[in-house]
């Protein structure tokens, strides 16, 4: 039996944090022995069929592009291309619209009943295949599979059983009220839940009888074709879902096309607000949900412990690349010092390697460019004069890998305090009273999520409710539901998805 690295760590006495001599704003190793023996569980990937090439799926088939143009979609794990995809132009985009606009006079007019039939048979599917799906994932994305099996597939099913539910209960849903749905939706998805994203826009809009054309990231659009194998397996009508791949130009093809309904975009901030130039004075309704800088507030009387597998999970959870994710750490200063030793050790335990290793903790960084990215912010970090923490783990020598970082001696008008760096890295700042951590909390140009940690129940209220976002956990991090609105304030954008919130982005009412 192979079994995987020992090795030997430093730690330096436990005031570290105030006593140590920084060299280059680079905190010193910590010293002490952790022996880290595991062998290498890997999923096998041997059963799953990839094409080498894929098209649009488009009136219920799998189509080719009309220009021939191609891109690569690449596994972040090694750097190795996993297919080729149909890189949609104008013709192709019309053809997608054109399929769904026609499909929606025969989808609006079934019954909700018939509609949730069809949604309860795409979940009960995506249940039966999650493992493969989980797999597919990884391979595109680089999360890990323990989150992909665990986290991901779950919560992709559940969309679809939560809106299956809804699809013949709009009236009690919005009581009072007469219900009618939009008709093309278009959808635009990013790279980091690729089909929990598609789950979240797809399942409201179809339970609500619209029909939808949808464009993943290029990053990743392999999962959401296996999810057109399954719309096939479940019967669904040809043109309901219909989807189309390509880059930002495909997407902006999309958005201006004369015959959609409805907009729903997950993406950046700098993206969204493009869609809502474009949009505006148009009656489309739309809905952006946008990039985030999470606040995760530690006060000094929450379990420590537990603080730190919350941090843990708000910042390094599918490597950081969440727009909720709890990427600003603000801790009383007290328990500063403790807090951060604890951190620096359970960041040595971290396994960054193989998406598909069931040890792995951190998996790829999903492109090349993202990586460039979060590189970039780290050495602006370092001259911006914050503390540069590493953790010492070995990397794969193929990929793209970054190793959990985090900077303290930050200040809040420090761009790495200001910027969503969309990846494993995590701004350290104190606070001294309650007001202070709301104040910076509050002090950037993003409220989508936020994270309070104490045992007094009065100070979580008073924290969540003067904290501008649109999800704060309390003594928890990163737990969503398909029943719970997600949504921004500011600059993460505008509307709501899951729950009630999200189906009423779908529907007209009167
Ligand atoms: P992105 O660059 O904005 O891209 C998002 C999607 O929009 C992709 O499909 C992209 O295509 C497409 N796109 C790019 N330019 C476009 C344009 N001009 N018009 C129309 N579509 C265009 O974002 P990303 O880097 O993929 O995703 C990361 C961002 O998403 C982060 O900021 C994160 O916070 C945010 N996010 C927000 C939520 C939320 O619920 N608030 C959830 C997840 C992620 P290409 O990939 O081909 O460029
Ligand atoms: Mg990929």
């Amino acid at each position: 039996m192979v079994v995987g690295t020992k090795e030997s760590i430093t730690l330096q006495p436990i005031n570290w944090f105030l006593m140590s001599k920084k060299q280059n704003n680079i905190i010193p190793p910590l010293s002490y022995s952790v022996s880290k023996s595991y062998a290498p569980a890997p999923e096998s990937s041997a059963h799953i069929h990839i094409e080498k090439e894929y098209g649009f799926f488009i009136d219920g088939n799998f189509s080719k592009s009309t220009s021939g143009k191609q891109f690569d979609s690449i596994n972040p794990s090694s750097g190795d291309v996993i297919a080729r995809f149909a890189h949609a132009q104008k013709a192709d985009v019309d053809a997608a619209v054109s399929s769904a606009k026609e499909a929606y006079q025969r989808w609006s007019k079934l019954s909700g009943a018939q509609r949730g039939l069809y949604l309860f048979r795409i979940a009960r599917i995506i249940q039966e295949r999650s493992r493969e799906l989980a797999i597919v994932e990884c391979m595109d994305s680089g999360k890990t599979i323990r989150e992909s099996r665990d986290v991901d597939l779950p919560l992709v099913a559940a969309h679809f059983f939560y809106y299956a539910g809804w699809a013949d209960k709009l009236h009690y849903a919005f009581p009072g009220k007469k219900v009618s749905s939009l008709g093309v939706a278009a959808q635009i998805i990013p790279w980091n839940f690729p089909l929990l994203m598609a789950a979240w826009k797809i399942a409201p809009a179809l339970a609500a009888g619209n029909t939808v054309v949808i464009k993943p990231a290029e990053t990743t659009p392999l999962s959401i074709m296996f999810l057109a194998q399954i719309f096939q397996e479940a019967e669904l009508p040809a043109g309901v879902v219909n989807i189309i791949t390509g880059d930002g130009s495909t997407g902006e093809l999309l958005v201006s096309h004369p015959d959609i309904q409805k907009l729903a975009f997950t993406g950046s901030t700098e993206v969204g607000k493009k869609i809502m130039r474009k949009l505006a004075g148009t009656s489309i309704p739309y809905t952006l949900e946008l990039g985030g800088k999470g606040a995760n507030i530690i006060f000094d009387d929450a379990a420590p412990d537990q603080a730190v597998e919350g941090i843990i999970n708000a910042i390094f959870f599918n490597q950081g690349h969440v727009c909720c994710a709890g990427s600003r750490l603000l801790v009383q200063e007290g328990i500063a010092p403790t807090i951060i030793q604890k951190l620096r050790d359970r960041m040595e335990t971290l396994i960054v390697g193989d998406p598909l290793d069931k040890n792995t903790d951190i998996g790829a960084i999903n492109s090349k460019a993202q990586l460039d990215k979060i590189n970039d912010h780290i050495k602006i970090g370092q001259s911006e004069g914050a503390t540069l923490y590493q953790s010492s783990n070995p990397l794969p020598s193929r990929g793209f890998y970054c190793r959990p970082t985090l900077f303290t001696d930050v200040a809040q008008s420090h761009k790495i305090t200001q910027d969503e760096i969309f990846g494993p890295v995590l701004t350290i700042q104190t606070f001294r009273t309650p007001d202070e951590a709301i104040e910076k909390a509050n002090n950037t140009p993003y409220g989508l999520s936020g994270g309070v940690w104490t045992d007094k129940g009065a100070k979580i209220f008073k924290i969540t409710s003067a904290i501008k976002a649109g999800v704060i956990w309390a003594n928890t991090f990163n737990k969503f539901d398909p029943t719970s609105p997600f949504g921004g304030y500011k600059e993460s954008g505008l509307g709501r998805e899951g729950g009630v919130h999200g189906l009423s982005a779908y529907v007209k009412l009167s």
